[in-house]
């Protein structure tokens, strides 16, 4: 059976199962699986649908969960909730491919975890016999919340809370969330950016007066610090690989770089895993905008939050605490418990940590960084859709900037694939302003330009925003954020009784 420990505790050691439950470990690390022992090589995987091949994947790394489990799962998440049977289609272009990780129920790549993640906590509840309410608490830079929210509103069992920067955060993602339907959900602004609220919902889990207020209760997370997040994020490295394969532009087995625009580390950690089960994976190229703490982690080894936090037109991304890093950081020194947990010391007492050269020099074998500023971020959207008539949202195009650095720094020729993360509706006014003169401040109006310049479909789920009524307005200081949430565990634990 795999094991999971705490990367601040080798001795805290949990199932997959335990390890969605709980989320976080009682020490703040993150549960890591100890080691792959499971071989998947990516001829084992052509063909298959992507339902196949997330069986395949999940039941390797999650084993504790059975077969008739594991399909019950799959077959509950990828469905018709996708507008697309391929669940992630790829799309040729010049500089590459594009992996469409949008055709899911929110238009961002988070569903493609967060449609099964609700699946695979109820059965980890069942196989445990847990009487309690898990309680979901969720941080979100914008496309997460609404991710969330989707897959576990009326999940018997469950209650969800989502935490968003006030300011950061576009139109649109926040209308998503605040129209949310769904007995057992809450959505709340914090006056602050999106590393506040990961900070508090990471705190909640130690903090006395949470802890207090949980009856009935247990807390978890559907941020990437949970296992039940990343492991269905290797899926679509595979089914990826497997469709250029299948078209005969890469012989199977010869590598590939994927270019993984990157925020909380836990996309891109995921093609890392993918790579460890047997992917030929070249590069990880991780792709950053202004706000690019990890550019330079990678250039320097040194992880420093001394920066001003700046918000883009990417706003998923736009992070300075990147917390998946620290999953990395275990792995790359041989699952050093003491050493992540200095370096995570460092962090919160001085906002820096310097990793030695040697531990440098296992991340470079495979990942690399490069940033993006906001003027190239929107010329690369001009730029493609110019010339090739393909729309991609801000997110994507960061990538697409950053794939062009690497290609023109390194000379390297490696067939590369572009993670396209975002539809560029959930990003309409920005995009727009990308390709069209007029200025049209209406979101919906924005929309209906866009589709008519590109030819590309509004998601109805976007349009239908037009006329769902906002159900959440409420907002709330840092300070606070301790006293709501107890509140909220208390609300949640009685709504149980
Ligand atoms: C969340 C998100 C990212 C960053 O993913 P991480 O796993 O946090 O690195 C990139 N693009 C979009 C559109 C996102 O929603």
């Amino acid at each position: 059976m795999n094991r999971y420990i705490s990367s601040r505790n080798r001795n805290d050691i949990v199932t997959a199962h335990q390890a969605i439950i709980t989320g976080l470990s009682k020490d703040g690390g993150l549960y890591t699986i100890e080691k792959i022992t499971a071989h998947i090589d990516p001829s084992e995987v052509l063909h298959l649908s992507y339902q196949q091949t997330a069986e395949k994947i999940l039941s390797a790394m999650l084993d504790d969960f059975t077969d008739e489990e594991m399909h019950a799962c799959v077959t509950g998440a990828y469905d018709k909730k996708f507008d697309t049977p391929e669940i992630v289609p790829l799309k040729q272009i010049k500089d590459g491919w594009l992996m469409e990780l949008w055709h899911g129920p929110t238009c961002a790549f988070k569903d493609i975890a967060l449609t099964i993640l609700p699946h695979l906590l109820t059965a980890s509840i069942r196989k445990d016999d847990k009487k309690e309410i898990i309680s979901i608490l969720t941080a979100t830079s914008g496309d997460t919340g609404k991710a969330a929210l989707e897959g576990f509103k009326d999940v018997p069992g469950t209650a969800i809370t989502v935490f968003y920067p006030e300011v950061g955060v576009s139109s649109i993602q926040k209308k998503q969330m605040a129209t949310t339907r769904g007995k057992n959900v809450d959505v709340i602004a914090v006056k602050g950016n999106f590393d506040d609220c990961q900070r508090m919902v990471k705190q909640a889990t130690s903090d006395p007066l949470v802890l207090a207020s949980l009856d009935d209760v247990s807390i978890s997370s559907a941020n990437s610090i949970n296992v039940g997040r990343l492991m269905p994020q290797i899926v679509y490295y595979y089914t990826s690989y497997a469709k250029l394969v299948e078209s005969s532009a890469v012989a199977c087995g010869d590598p590939v770089n994927f270019v993984v625009p990157t925020g909380n580390f836990g996309d891109i950690l995921a093609g890392y895993f993918a790579k460890m089960l047997g992917l030929p994976v070249n590069r990880l190229i991780c792709a950053s905008n202004t706000n690019n703490v990890l550019t330079d982690f990678l250039n320097t080894g040194v992880y420093s939050t001394h920066r001003d936090f700046t918000p883009t037109i990417s706003p998923s991304m736009d992070i300075l605490i990147s917390s998946n890093l620290e999953r990395l950081l275990f792995m790359a020194s041989g699952y050093d418990d003491a050493f992540v947990s200095e370096m995570m010391l460092n962090l919160q007492e001085k906002g820096s940590y310097t990793v030695p050269e040697d531990i440098m020099a296992k991340i470079r074998e495979t990942f690399c960084g490069y940033w993006t500023d906001e003027d190239t971020c929107r010329n690369t959207i001009h730029d493609l859709f110019e010339s090739e008539h393909v729309l991609i949202d801000p997110h994507t195009a960061v990538a697409l900037a950053a794939k062009k650095k690497y290609t023109s720094e390194t000379g390297d020729e490696t067939p590369s694939i572009i993670l396209s993360t975002a539809s560029p509706y959930k990003f309409t006014h920005d995009v727009l302003a990308c390709i069209d003169d007029e200025n049209i401040t209406d979101d919906f109006v924005a929309m209906e330009r866009l589709q008519q310049l590109s030819g590309v479909k509004v998601p109805p789920s976007l349009a239908a925003l037009k006329d769902m009524p906002v159900r959440f307005t409420r907002s709330i200081e840092i300070s606070d954020g301790m006293q709501v949430i107890a509140e909220r565990m208390k609300e949640i634990g009685n709504v149980h009784d």
